[in-house]
């Protein structure tokens, strides 16, 4: 019999992000796949009251909660704290959250402080032979590990868009709100500075990756390179569909041998064998050849789309579903100008 603490921490409006939810929904399927196992809720946050009536008919037996000021940001020393009390409180042997960047930093420590033990980048939450197991990938994503543990408490980060976010009713629920005492804090949160929402080329929850490979930068009809060109339809294109940007390793290598380069991407936008290994449903591969390095890491796109010049690239041997022989200056042109006009 385990004790399954579902332990999230609220947004910045108060409530549980998508990342939360799906969390949710995979402690509560566990619990529910564990003879005799029971769901606890432990929130964090400035105020946790509109984030338990959020899940109010999760059927946990106990909402538990860490609130106040001091835990409205992410912060180490705080939050570790605060998941330590609700652990203990809860005699939980399963903690179950989402790998948001909060939680990533912070719950290796409150394993530690538990007596337990973590795992991170889980994709997947099942029960073998009666006993919980948590699924895995290695390797850069070749191979997919299946494991259990025997330490408890066994706290498990999931990864995003790996679960159906919880979307059960809302209501009124009663929270055991821990009075936790927090030791002098080093460490003050005066505000995050990120780049604007659109300036993020990354978006790991977009519908589509788009890919831009070196093409986008190679000479082009008139014997000219016209990265100038290309950089403001790929992100007028960006901008619009709300994209993903992905890069061959090629062009984000290009900056070190002094060739012009698109000036947004960076190893980070890598896809591939020695790069990422994004989800998403769908995938756009602009100028970009298609070899096997490079199309490794589409194995979770599910369709798949490229535009290249040349009719024998690597996308034509049965890596795409559709191949568009042209020229992607011109084809992205054309989309970007029928997007602006819807
Ligand atoms: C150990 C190892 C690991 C690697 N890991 C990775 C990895 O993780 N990720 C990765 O991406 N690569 C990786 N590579 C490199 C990989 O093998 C390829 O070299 C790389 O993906 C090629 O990038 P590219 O397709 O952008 O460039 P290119 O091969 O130069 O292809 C450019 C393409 O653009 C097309 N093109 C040009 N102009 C236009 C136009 N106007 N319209 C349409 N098409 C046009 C051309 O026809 C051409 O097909 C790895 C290689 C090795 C050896």
């Amino acid at each position: 019999m385990e004790t399954i603490l579902f332990l999230a921490h609220t947004e910045a409006d108060g409530t549980l992000g998508k990342a939360g939810l799906e969390s949710l929904s995979a402690a509560k399927t566990l619990a529910a796949t564990l003879a005799g196992s029971q769901l606890v809720v432990g929130l964090v946050g400035a105020d946790v009251q509109a984030a338990a009536n959020q899940i109010a008919g999760s059927g946990a037996t106990r909402f538990l909660g860490v609130a106040g000021a001091d835990f409205s940001q992410a912060r180490y020393s705080s939050d570790v704290i605060a998941a330590e009390a609700l652990g203990k409180t809860a005699a939980a042997t399963i903690i179950i959250g989402p790998a948001t960047s909060r939680w990533n930093r912070v719950m290796a420590g409150a394993a530690q402080r538990l007596g337990g033990r973590i795992d991170t980048h889980v994709t997947g939450l099942s029960a073998v032979d009666g006993k919980p197991a948590v699924t895995r990938w290695y390797y850069r994503q070749r191979m997919e590990g299946v494991l259990t543990r025997t330490q408890r408490p066994w706290i498990v980060l999931l990864e995003s868009g790996c679960s159906a976010a919880w979307s059960g009713s809302a209501g009124s629920t009663t929270i055991e709100l821990l009075p936790v005492a927090l030791p002098a804090q080093r460490t003050t949160v005066t505000g995050v500075q990120a780049p604007a929402s659109d300036a993020q080329t990354i978006r790991p929850d977009a519908k589509l990756l788009f890919v831009a490979g070196a093409g986008w930068t190679k000479k082009q009809a008139d014997g000219q390179a016209h990265p100038d060109e290309a950089e403001k339809i790929i992100l007028s294109f960006l901008g619009k569909a709300k994209a993903s940007l992905g890069s061959t390793k090629s062009l984000v290598d290009l900056s070190g041998e002094g060739q012009a380069v698109l000036k947004f991407m960076t190893h980070m936008n890598q896809i591939g064998q020695t790069g990422a290994t994004p989800r998403h449903p769908k995938g756009l591969a602009t100028c970009c050849h298609g070899e096997e390095p490079h199309t490794v890491g589409w194995r979770f796109i599910n369709e798949r789309r490229a535009i290249n010049l040349n009719p024998a690239c690597s996308w034509a041997q049965g890596k795409a579903d559709v191949l568009y022989v042209a020229d992607s200056f011109a084809v992205m042109s054309k989309v970007n100008e029928l997007l602006a006009s819807k």
